[in-house]
């Protein structure tokens, strides 16, 4: 299943690379610190997903918070979403990737999000495909088009 998992969700990320990236939507954004916080001290880990070229969906990863399962119904339950990234938290504090963040990066989009303890609005940075930090806009979600 994870294998039939990580299959669909490259063929979606190569089909969306492409897609140009506006920003995250503040709710969005809060939504991950938060995970963050309750994940402590463990890691949390996702997929960012956009609509219309707002980040504004976490596919919570298999192994993190959600189980296996939910994560594929999740999945397949929005149909209009593109991955284009992912997220995940560094309870040390240190927000600069990995080398094993850096293999992962290459395979799941062009922005990554690593929020740092203590999760509050300033502890996050974003980083490309390749790990040099990118500017994410973070965009106030609006009430009306
Ligand atoms: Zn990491």
């Amino acid at each position: 299943m994870i294998f039939a998992l990580n299959t669909y969700i490259h063929l979606v990320i190569h089909l969306c690379s492409m897609k140009k990236i506006k920003g995250i939507s503040r709710d969005t954004l809060r939504f991950i610190l938060e995970v963050s916080r309750s994940s402590y001290p463990n890691e949390f880990a996702g997929l960012l997903q956009a609509e219309d070229g707002i980040i504004t969906e976490v596919l919570i990863l298999p192994g993190t918070e959600a189980g296996e399962s939910s994560a594929l119904l999740r999945l397949y339950m929005m149909p209009n979403l593109s991955t284009v990234g992912s997220v995940h938290s560094h309870p040390g504090g240190i927000i600069k990737p990995s080398n094993a963040d850096l293999q992962m990066f290459g395979k799941t989009g062009n922005y990554h999000i690593i929020v740092g303890y203590p999760y509050d609005l300033q502890s996050w940075t974003c980083f490309n495909a390749e790990g040099e930090e990118r500017e994410l806009q973070i965009i106030d979600d609006q009430t009306d088009e």
